[in-house]
């Protein structure tokens, strides 16, 4: 790994403890750090409860200056904001979950979280400045080409990759994959990241809401049938013969490809994010009450009959949409929060 900044070999370094073992790289030029999920809350100060959550929406940075995650391939690092709401912007990735911190971001990191929580402890904060703490036991340092991992990014973040089926990506040719996320099996390219939706599956999730509390996700079905649609060459990788066209997604300026037979519909890797972006912004833009209400119908529906039924109701909805529904359900924080309350409606 070279760093992101001046371009030197990074150092990886493992520390040991009684207790606990942390791994970070490190550039030793400029002092900025890579580190994998999770391993910024071992770094910090400790608190109560993780602190690797930063904003969804990415703040601007031009794209020439968009810097490329190290572990990734071809995933971009946004500039996100630490804890939603402080003033420290960090590089994040989404796909691995990797923070990239410059010389001096933990730093302001451990100032920013004893200013406004309790702090225990002191991380391992300390080894990245050499000072030696009782607790240590050792540490290997060695170049972070010899430790280097590639992470295999599937089209979702989560999903895990299954076998491999006869139907063609309609972008490069290759076959694709299936993939797995929240018990449902999708259709995926592990080249160019596309993935495959089926319609009826989308029905079937649709009519399983069917009281209008998606009716925000309805309308987005309908939309996509009675949208003008422009021939492409692409085939469904479903029906061989017959070429998809592209159609708009619901009132949002995102062309997706369709086939008029099967009604399934593919999705190139950055509008699967735009789709998913689009539903968020459609949620957020409701009013609260609005929507607490809608979400509240929906967790109701979803998980309503009793606890055993909850899990096996959400287990059971197969349709590869699905996938992107719940990606927006539980990434959106007020949904979330009425989620964790669910149990005791
Ligand atoms: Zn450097
Ligand atoms: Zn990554
Ligand atoms: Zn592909
Ligand atoms: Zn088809």
């Amino acid at each position: 790994m070279k760093c992101l900044n001046c371009g030197t070999e990074m150092m990886n370094n493992q520390v040991s403890t009684k207790n606990d073992l942390v791994s970070y790289d490190m550039c030793e030029k400029c002092g900025s750090l890579w580190l994998d999920e999770g391993e910024l809350d071992k770094m910090a100060f400790h608190v109560e409860g993780s602190i690797e959550y930063c904003s969804q929406d990415p703040v601007e940075e031009p794209e020439k200056q968009m810097r490329k995650c190290p572990r990734c391939d071809n995933a971009n690092l946004y500039r996100v904001r630490f804890l939603n709401s402080t003033d420290i912007i960090l590089h994040h990735c989404k796909e691995c979950g990797g923070f990239w911190l410059d010389g001096g971001e933990l730093d302001l990191i451990d100032k920013q979280l004893a200013k406004i929580m309790p702090v225990s402890g002191k991380g391992f904060s300390d080894f990245v400045n050499n000072v030696h703490v009782p607790y240590w036991y050792k540490r290997i340092k060695r170049k972070s080409s010899e430790t280097d991992t590639q992470v295999q990014v599937p089209p979702i973040k989560g999903a895990k990759l299954g076998r491999t089926t006869a139907d063609q990506c309609p972008g490069c040719g290759i076959p694709l994959d299936e993939y797995t996320v929240f018990s449902t099996t999708f259709e995926g390219c592990p080249a160019c990241k596309g993935m495959w939706l089926f319609k009826d599956e989308l029905r079937r999730l649709k009519n399983k809401v069917e009281h209008g509390s998606m009716r925000w996700l309805n309308d987005e079905i309908n939309n996509i049938e009675k949208t003008s649609a422009v021939a492409t060459k692409r085939a469904c990788p479903k029906c061989k013969n017959v070429k998809m066209v592209s159609v708009l997604f619901g009132k949002s300026s995102i062309v997706i490809d369709w086939c008029p037979q099967c009604h399934g519909m593919w999705l190139d890797r950055d509008e699967f994010d735009s789709v998913t972006d689009y539903l968020k912004h459609e949620l957020d833009s409701m009013h609260p009450n609005e929507m607490e209400k809608k979400a509240l119908d929906e967790v109701k529906l979803l998980w309503g009959g009793g606890p055993e039924s909850r899990y096996e109701e959400l287990l059971d909805v197969k349709a590869a949409i699905s996938t992107l529904i719940n990606a927006t359900i539980f990434e959106h924080p007020t949904l979330v929060r009425l989620c964790m309350a669910a149990p005791r409606l």
